[in-house]
Order: structure tokens, then sequence, then C-alpha cells
């Protein structure tokens, strides 16, 4: 133990050696926060402090996991296993799922995922003829999320007029009501979303003073990482389990609050001194992560926010390279460049895929990396975005086995009930659909006693039915003596799932069985690991519960080699040597939604300083002249961000022209091939103050749609490149149109066009100079 302390520095141990009372440590990225948690929990088992009783909050699993494997080093591996450790969702998911029938709920309840959300409130806005175009179910779905976690119920709702107003005067007057009816369907089918498993934990402490009392003794030493982005619900919880022994460390940064949007709420760590008593603060000021230059210009950057609490962050590392940004003049190139950019410093700096990271501000904006990094067969792994979970083919298998597990669940119910096509058909269902309403039952529950009830179906219909009650049955008797794999392979071909892939034959079923086959391979590792560990049977509940938490990031193995992708918002916490900060561009980053206010900015703000500090050696802060965006090709401007940083923290990769200014977005005029680059002068050097923000005209300005290329035979351009190696038959790649065979070339020089046929988009007729083609 004393070794694990000795590694740590003074200000460190400080809060390591305080056992008891509450206590706040408040610091900058990388300064340590996450290792102290780690140590502090080893010390105080150290110390005689049960692991049962302490419990331990962190963003991900993934996260909780790699904090308990430290733990396992320091105190050993049998003591570690008892903690209680996890994300707020993953570790009240658990308790709810012990206490759930004092709310009403069965204790197999199923947890939505979001998509779930989203379809049912879809229905619900369907069968209440309202305007979907109005009434957008993600919107919507947002809006009750946000509910939640305020804490304010369906009944809440209707007491409180402003809120009421609020929506109905964002012609939404109806909410409440599908709020409401949102809230009925759930609970109808045994159901939680994510918001409710924090919503019913705080009913559950608040109604009951026992199972408060309960928890109270039981978690004696609570521990909370990124307190920042705790929301009020979340709070509410940690608040209301600490308050008997008020044994509570949290640990975050103010600079790092990035979750405002999802309702995380900055005043939970601003107010934490006032919330305990006594509290003991600390700071850590020494960043370990990342070289001086990153630390400085991270500093430069949150030096613009006003809302903040001062500290400092300095490090002992070395300077390190300076932060190097990029332009490019289309998204495309910008992927080129951060591919060729991995391979050179894989090649030069003997690195691997695992040590690069590339961060951006929305999911969309991957595509163009990924296309790139392709290109250059350099694996990746993007994280977030539609996981492999949420596949249609995989979700198909696991709503068939959240039936087994818990029949009423009405979205797993509708989603399989007719797929494998077995003949029960929409008007079926939504007859069904009417008769659960109405009798306030399930579902399944109307199909059980199908013959009691008059929906006027034929009597073929209702043997079809009565014929899935009695699958989904018998698949409940196997799960009462088999294990997770068994039952789920069996279901596989039962249900006809695996049948129907492999009649379809297209290379989609294909991919779509290899698919099904993971989720058994994966549910195999499960059930195998559960008999390991305690000599359970691997059931088939445990295994969905592990699923319906599961983000990309928990599922991360670790053990294969690629270069990570990811929102900035799923890096949080993380580190890696290298970090591409991407798509800096007024309106995308900072985001074009968070302009209106100041405290949206510096929450914008404050993301890019979670992005570059990140970065442990390098980082690259790259951004493109123009984008593809909601289909159109758009001009953009670089991020403000980029400039707010100091300038001697910072070297420009594009040679500039000599202006005076730090770099000019002028255009890159290669791509272009043949241009007189005399008369594409859009701008005169100008002295003194920039009129823009560059000292030059807005880069949106510069339509770079709108240059003509000039015929030249002197022409020195890259496109002879293309030009002349290309010839027909040739298969080629293009950026935006993919493979394709060249079938036709005619024209020369400048005007030498080539008749493509696409793989995806049939024949084109493109103009060499401006068809980046690459052969393959
Ligand atoms: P973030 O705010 O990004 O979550 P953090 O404050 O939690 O950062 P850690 O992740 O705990 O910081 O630490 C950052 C890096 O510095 C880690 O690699 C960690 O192992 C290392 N580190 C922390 N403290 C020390 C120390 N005293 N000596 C050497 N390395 C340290
Ligand atoms: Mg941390």
């Amino acid at each position: 133990m004393t070794k694990y302390i000795s590694q740590l520095n003074e200000a460190q141990q400080e809060p390591v050696f305080q056992k008891d009372g509450p206590m706040i440590i408040i610091a900058g990225a990388g300064s340590g926060k996450t290792r102290v948690l780690t140590v502090r929990i080893s010390y105080l088992m150290s110390l005689g402090v049960d692991a049962f009783n302490i419990l331990a909050l962190t963003f991900t699993n993934k996260a909780a996991r790699e904090m308990k494997k430290r733990i396992s080093d320091i105190v050993g591996s049998n003591e570690a296993k008892n903690l209680w450790m996890g994300t707020f969702h993953s570790v009240f998911a658990k308790i709810l799922r012990i206490e759930a029938e004092k709310l009403g709920y069965p204790s197999n309840f199923t947890i939505y995922d979001s998509q779930d959300s989203v379809r049912l409130i879809s229905a619900i806005i369907k069968e209440m003829q309202l305007d979907k175009d109005i009434y957008k179910p993600k919107q919507v779905f947002s809006r009750i999320s946000s509910y939640k976690n305020s804490l304010i119920t369906v009944k809440a709702y209707f007491n409180n007029p402003e809120l009421m107003e609020a929506d109905a005067m964002s012609k939404k007057p109806r909410l409440g009501e599908i709020y409401a009816n949102y809230v009925e369907r759930c609970f109808k089918s045994g159901a939680m979303d994510f918001d409710d498993l924090l919503l019913k934990t705080n009913e559950l402490l608040n109604r009951f003073p026992d199972v408060l009392a309960k928890y109270q003794d039981r978690f004696r030493y609570i521990l909370v990482d990124e307190y920042q982005d705790t929301n009020h619900s979340q709070y509410l919880i940690v608040r209301a389990l600490s308050d008997k022994f008020q044994n509570i460390c949290v640990v975050g940064d103010d600079a790092q609050s990035i979750y405002a949007f999802r309702g995380a709420n900055i005043n939970n760590i601003l107010n934490f001194q006032k919330d305990y008593d006594n509290v003991q603060t600390y700071r850590l000021e020494q960043n370990y992560r990342s070289t001086k230059n990153i630390v400085e210009a991270a500093n430069s950057i949150i030096d613009k926010n006003k809302t903040k609490l001062e500290k400092v962050v300095w490090t002992a590392n070395d300077y390190g390279p300076k932060v190097k940004v990029h332009r490019s003049i289309t998204d495309g190139e910008e992927g080129r460049f951060v591919a060729s950019e991995i391979f050179e410093v894989k090649m030069n700096q003997q690195m691997h895929n695992g040590q690069f990271a590339v961060l951006y501000r929305t999911n969309a904006q991957s595509r163009a990396i990924e296309d790139a990094l392709r290109k250059k067969d350099i694996p990746y792994r993007i994280y977030g975005g539609l996981s492999f979970y949420q596949r249609k083919e995989i979700k198909d298998v696991l709503c068939y086995l959240r039936l087994v597990i818990n029949p009423k669940d009405e979205e797993a119910l509708v989603r399989v009930i007719n797929y494998p096509a077995r003949g029960i058909g929409d008007t079926t269902v939504e007859k069904l659909t009417i008769a659960a309403n109405h009798y306030k039952r399930s579902i399944f529950e109307v199909m059980e006693n199908i013959d009691k009830i008059d929906l006027k179906l034929n009597s073929g219909t209702k043997t079809k039915l009565e014929d899935f009650v009695n699958m989904i049955k018998s698949f409940q008797i196997i799960n009462e003596s088999q294990d997770a794999f068994y039952l789920a392979e069996h279901v596989t071909k039962k249900t006809g799932l695996v049948q129907e892939l492999k009649k379809d034959g297209t290379p989609e079923g294909i991919a779509r069985l290899e698919n099904i086959e993971e989720l058994l391979n994966g549910i195999k590792d499960f059930t195998e690991g559960q008999k390991e560990v305690d000599g359970a049977r691997g059931a088939l509940s445990e295994f969905l519960e592990d699923v319906a938490l599961a983000t990309d990031l928990d599922k991360d193995t670790g053990d294969d080699d690629r270069v990570a992708l990811m929102t900035i918002h799923l890096a949080k916490g993380l580190e890696f040597p290298y970090v591409f900060i991407v798509g800096l561009e007024e309106d995308l980053f900072p985001s074009a939604m968070s302009l209106n206010t100041r405290s949206e900015l510096e929450e914008e703000r404050r993301l890019f300083y979670v992005a570059l500090t990140r970065a442990e050696h390098q980082a690259y802060l790259t951004y493109a002249q123009s984008r593809y965006r909601w289909g159109k090709l758009t001009d953009a401007e670089p991020s403000r961000f980029i400039e707010e940083i100091k300038d001697e923290y910072l070297e420009y990769m594009n040679p500039a022209e000599n202006t005076g200014y730090r770099y000019k977005p002028t255009i890159d005029l290669d791509i272009f091939g043949d241009i007189d680059k005399s008369k594409l002068r859009t701008t005169k050097p100008v002295s003194g103050t920039p009129p823009k923000r560059y000292g030059e005209e807005p880069v949106s300005s510069l339509n770079i749609r709108k240059l003509k290329p000039v015929n030249s035979s002197t022409s020195n351009s890259n496109t002879n490149l293309f030009d002349s190696k290309l010839t027909v038959g040739n298969i080629v790649m293009h950026e935006r149109f993919g493979k394709g065979e060249i079938l036709n070339l005619e024209g020369v020089g400048a005007d030498k066009k080539a008749e493509i046929k696409f793989d995806v988009g049939g024949i084109k007729k493109l103009l060499l100079k401006f068809a980046k083609l690459e052969v393959i």
C-alpha cells in the first residue's frame, strides 16, 4: 500500500489520508483525480473498511472495471470483488431489481434503450393523431427525459402551469398527455427507460425510509468521479445515500462540465461546500498527462470562460511539440490528412493504432475519417453511434430474449410478433394494442386470453397468436434450467430468424447472420465467465441487463489495436498520446445551436478544453473550408477556438502566404489543377487591424465552386498525374461515389473526361481535373 501512496504527490496524498467526512477534489484535467480515487479506495480497505460498504460511481462501466482492476492489484482480487462500482445507471438498476416490487414493477423489468423509447413515443403520437412534424418523437423524448431528470413526474407536470404553458407556447400543448401515456405504457410493459433508473431510485429512497436506511448503512463510503456532470436526479441520490455517514468524496473539474444539455448541473460542484458540514476541499495542480504545450494551450483557452473556478494547472513534463493546426479544402481532404498523418507517425515514431484518437463534435463527422482510414488500411473503431446491440438483427434476437424474461415488454413484442412473418398483420396488432389499453393489461396477457375477448379475429389468426404465446412459454421453460447461450441458440433457430436470413442469401443477409453468430459468441463468453466466477448458471436475465446498460466504451476489450474514433463527449476521462480534433469550424464546433447565449458558448469551450486535454504528446486541430452538411456542400470558417489559443503554442502546417497574419485561408490550388494563380487572388494582403477574424475575407466568400480552372498547356498540375495513369477498364475509387470502373475516356488536357460505372449510383461522366480518382 505504501508503495502506491508514495507514487502520489503530496497534494494527492492528502485526500487519500482523510478517512472520514465530506470532501471535494476540484482539479484540472490530467491532475490525477481518478487515480486518487483508486488509491483512496484501496487505502480505506487497508484500514479495514469492508469492500461491501464502499460505493464508487464512475462515468462509464469501463472506467469502473479499470479502477477495480487497479484496486485488485493493490489489495487483492478477492477483496476488490465485493466493491460496488459502476455508473449511476448500472448500480441503481441492480438496486431497483432487488426493490422493484415495492414500486409495483416486476423484478425482471426490462430496460428500454432510447430506440425503444422513441419508438414507443412515435406510436403514442400516432395513436393520439398528432402531427409528428410538430411533435417530433425524438424531441418529445428529450423533453420527457429532461423532466424526469429534474424529477418532474407526470403529476408534478400537471401541477405546474408554467411548464404546461411553455410546452403550449412551443406548439405542443399535448406534451403532458404524451408524457402521461408514455409513463403508463412503460409501466404496463414492466419497463423502465434510462431516466427511470434514476427517477425510480429517488422515488424508492423517498417513499421508503427503511429502504433508504438500509442503503445508507450499506454504503458508508461513497465516491463519485466526474461529479461536475451529475444531473439533479443523480445529485439527490448521492445526497440521500450519504446523508447519514457523510463520508462522501467527490472529484471533478468545473472546466470539464459538458452535459448541461442533458441536465447536468455545474452547481452541484459549486454548491458542494454548502450541502455538507465541514467540507474539506482539495486542489491538485500538477498535470501528469500532457506536455507543457498542450497544458498551456488548454489553459489559454479555458481562460476565456467567465464562469469558472480559478485554478492553476501546470506540468513538469517536457514542452513537447506544438499543437498542430491543419487546414483542408474539404472534409474528404481532412479525412485523408488525418489518415496519412497517422500512417506517417506510426512509421516514423513506432507508434501503434491504439495510441491515436480522432475526436469530433458530432457523430456524422466520422464518415469522412472512416473512408480515409479504410483506404489506408488503418484499423479503427467507432465508439458510440449505432452500436452493435442496436443493429436490426441483433435487436430482433434480443427482443425475443427480452420477451422470455418479461412477456409484458410491449416494445419487444411488437417488434417480433410478426418477424419472421407468421401472418399476424398490423390490423391484428392494432386490435391487440387497443384491447390492452382498454383492459390496462399487456398485449401478451390479452393474447393469452384471446378466447375470452371478442376482437373479431378469425380462427386462423387466433391460432397464430396462440402459437406465438406457446412458443414464448416454451422458451421460458427452457430458461428455467439452461444457461443464456443454450437458450439464445435455441431461440434463433425456433423462431425462424436464422432460416429467414439464410433464405435471404444477399451479402447483407449473410452479414446479418454473422452478426447473430457474433452475438451468440458474446453470450457464450458471458455464460462461461459467469460459471467461472461463482459457478452461476449464466442466466439470461443477467446477460440482458449487461446489454441494456452497455455503452460502446464499455465493450472495449482493449485487446485489439485500433485508432479510436469518438465524439468528444465520450472521450471524457480518457487519454491518448496522439489526438486529432477535427471539424474545428464555426457553426460546427462551436455548434451553431450553441451561439445564442454566453453560457452555451462557454459549454462548447469547455468541450474543446476536454478534447485538447485528452492528448498526452501531440494534439492536432484540423478544419475544412467546405464540408458536406445536410447533403449540401457548405462553406466554413475556422473555429474561433483555434484563434483563442495563444499563438506561441501553435504550429500551422499549411504554408501561409506572407500577409503579416497568422495564416491565410486561401485556396489550396493544387487540387484544381490548371489554375492560373495570379488571376485568383481574391484578397489583398492588408496590414493593421484585420477586417475579419483572420485578416482575410471570410473563407465563405471564397466560394471554391465558382473558381474556374484555366486551360493551360503549360500546366504542371496534379491532375495530369491521375490523367496519365488512367485507362479504360481501370477500377477506381472516387471520394464520394466510391468504387467504379472506367468505361470510356474522352477529351484532352483539362477537358479530359471519364465515363465511369460506379457500384452505387450508376454511370457518371466526370471531368478528370476535378474528379479525384485513385486507381485501385
Ligand atoms: P481527467 O480530468 O481528464 O479525468 P484526472 O484528473 O482524472 O483527469 P488521471 O486520469 O487520474 O487524471 O491522471 C492522468 C494521468 O496522469 C494518468 O495517466 C495517471 O496515471 C497519471 N498520474 C496521475 N498522478 C500521477 C503521479 N503522481 N505520478 C505519475 N503519474 C501520475
Ligand atoms: Mg479522471
